[in-house]
């Protein structure tokens, strides 16, 4: 049965991976015994994690690592630090990582962490304590031959830093290669800052070729203004000139019809804390900025953002999904029937673990690439797994999410069965 879709908080995130992949396994005519080891995570790790505040009090918070399958590799995926987080959507989140690895060919299976907590209203050194208690009590599952952990929502190169630091510590040396998304001075890899937004800016320029859209001038939206979504900002702007009409964030949106310029905006949110505000825009809410009439629209937020109830009124004729699982199932049926050309998360937000796998060599073997190598193998990579997607979609008449599916559950089953598990 499909969850309902009356309200974004009643849908569940794991429900609809599981509901994706069971329509993935249909067509595949995947084995019983395969498609049930798919629908679950192979292992997960509760932590409960006491940590000192600032006005002396200890606050407890609460954590999760999943490891969904490590058929094809190490596990991978990032850490979010979100108050409404919750085990499920981390499983979710965990499995599209499998998805997305295997999508773009890299030896890796799919993990994800998170800690519910809301670090806009937390200290930097609360910030680090927690990221440290955190690392005491998951970095045994860790490592570079076991999973390797990275940025995510609200957390950063900083944490990915104090991270390392707890687990060199807990080693008695220096693992870099055990979390990536670091500072360049801790072995980070040059182009991992935007790899999520230059990974999708390369699918959405094969997707303006299949398409023949210009992308000049091309009026775009963006839906949320972390690295993701103000990076694609910048890069859309750069390299293919596309008129960004609106941004938002958390606390709401603008729109300007001649173009928002990404250094003006991307400083008013330094200084304010938003985009909202910016001078010259009209303010619009977070809805309204998916429906508005555009050519190409980028969510870069949340998930369950485009529902069944709001996917009708998308006028954009490419969704670039930077975020994770933003459509749901019953969304992905109308966009479908109405020709809207969507390029789904675990291929359009690729590109930051594809770098991440490049950190995670260039730390193994003590050397470092330059950022021309590094967008080269990306754009290798992603143009690769685009038309792998886009290939598949025309042959079975599917679309490109489940199209997605067909590719990457096809190599994480094989990985399976090789190996004896089914
Ligand atoms: N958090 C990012 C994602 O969802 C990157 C994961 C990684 O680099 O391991 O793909």
């Amino acid at each position: 049965m499909a969850p309902p879709e009356s309200s974004e908080t009643q849908i569940n995130p794991f429900k609809v991976s599981q509901q994706q992949l069971d329509e993935a396994a249909k067509v595949l005519q995947l084995d019983q015994a395969t498609h049930e080891l798919l629908r679950w995570p192979l292992r997960e790790l509760h932590v409960t994690l006491p940590v000192k505040m600032d006005d002396g009090s200890t606050k407890i918070f609460h954590g999760f690592r999943v490891q969904y399958n490590d058929a094809r590799g190490p596990t991978k995926g990032g850490i979010r630090y979100h108050p409404s987080e919750t085990i499920d959507t981390v499983r979710a989140l965990a499995a599209w990582m499998t998805w997305k690895c295997a999508l773009v060919d890299i030896p890796l299976g799919g993990a994800k962490g998170g800690v519910i907590c809301n670090p806009k209203a937390m200290s930097q050194g609360e910030i680090e304590r927690l990221s440290r208690a955190y690392i005491r009590q998951v970095g045994r599952i860790l490592g570079l031959e076991k999973d390797v952990p990275a940025p995510d929502v609200y957390t950063n190169p900083q944490i990915m830093a104090w991270m390392a630091d707890e687990y060199a510590f807990m080693q008695g040396h220096n693992e870099f290669g055990m979390i990536t998304g670091k500072p360049l001075i801790l072995g980070g890899s040059l182009g991992r800052g935007d790899a999520t937004a230059r990974g999708g800016m390369y699918c959405l320029r094969e997707a303006s070729k299949i398409l023949a859209i210009e992308l000049k001038d091309t009026s775009t939206a963006i839906q949320g203004y972390g690295n993701a979504g103000s990076l694609a900002h910048k890069l859309g702007s750069e390299l293919f000139g596309l008129k960004i009409v609106a941004v938002s964030d958390s606390k709401g949106g603008i729109f300007l019809a001649d173009g928002l310029d990404y250094e003006k905006v991307s400083a008013h949110k330094r200084e304010t804390g938003s985009v909202v505000g910016f001078a010259g825009s009209k303010a619009i809410s977070n809805e309204e900025l998916l429906e508005l009439e555009i050519d190409v629209l980028i969510p870069a937020a949340l998930e369950n953002v485009i529902t069944g109830s709001n996917a009708g009124n998308i006028k954009a004729k490419i969704i670039v999904e930077l975020a994770n699982g933003p459509t749901t199932p019953n969304a992905d049926k109308i966009l479908y029937k109405n020709e809207v050309y969507v390029i789904p998360d675990f291929l359009a937000n690729a590109g930051g673990v594809t770098v991440s796998y490049f950190e995670m060599v260039q730390n193994s073997y003590g050397y470092y690439w330059e950022e021309s190598v590094i967008y080269e193998r990306l754009d290798k990579k992603m143009t690769d797994a685009f038309h792998a997607v886009h290939n598949a979609a025309s042959q079975h008449n599917v679309h490109n999410r489940l199209a997605a599916y067909l590719v990457a559950v096809t190599r994480v089953a094989e990985a399976v069965k090789v190996r004896g598990w089914t």
